[in-house]
């Protein structure tokens, strides 16, 4: 399998409740290695941006009030089929239907306070990147 990245969004519920760690520890004990990460609150532009492609959804006002409502933590993920690893570590996004022992399953309210995001595909994965990181802010890390 190749070493792919992947974006990960510990979003507004996570922060909340305490579970940064929790989380790094889950992806590192995968063997998902953060290559770079920083906290930030979203602006309601940076939101309705990062989830345009949803914007005829019902639930689009609701999800970006929710995730410009407190700090997120963004990171790069590297590793193995990181994409695919991460949205199983994540769960499905309802929690009702995630797998036990996924972070969904174990700690997600609803399914719109699902506690992290993951990217679903190579492309999202590179366009979501670039939306909050430059080339030079990941870090490289031995193999
Ligand atoms: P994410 O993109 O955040 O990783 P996902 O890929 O599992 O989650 P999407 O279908 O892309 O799910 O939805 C994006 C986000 O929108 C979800 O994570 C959740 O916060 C919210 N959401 C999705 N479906 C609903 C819904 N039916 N009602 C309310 N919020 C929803
Ligand atoms: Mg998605």
């Amino acid at each position: 399998m190749n070493v792919e990245r992947t974006l990960s969004i510990i979003k507004p519920d996570g922060i909340e409740k305490d579970l940064i760690g929790e989380i790094f520890r889950r992806f590192e004990g995968a063997k998902l290695r953060i290559v770079a990460a920083k906290m930030l609150k979203l602006s309601q532009e940076q939101a309705n941006q990062f989830y345009f492609v949803h914007r005829e959804k019902s639930f689009y006002a609701d999800l970006v009030s929710y995730m410009t409502s407190g700090p997120v933590m963004v990171q790069v993920l590297e590793g193995e089929g990181a994409i695919e690893k991460n949205r199983l570590i994540m769960g499905a996004t309802d929690p009702a239907e995630a797998d036990p022992g996924t972070i969904r399953s174990d700690f997600a309210e609803s399914i719109e306070r699902n506690i992290v995001h993951g990217s679903d595909g190579p492309l999202t994965a590179a366009e979501e990147i670039r939306f909050f990181f430059s080339e030079e802010d990941i870090c490289l890390r031995r193999p």
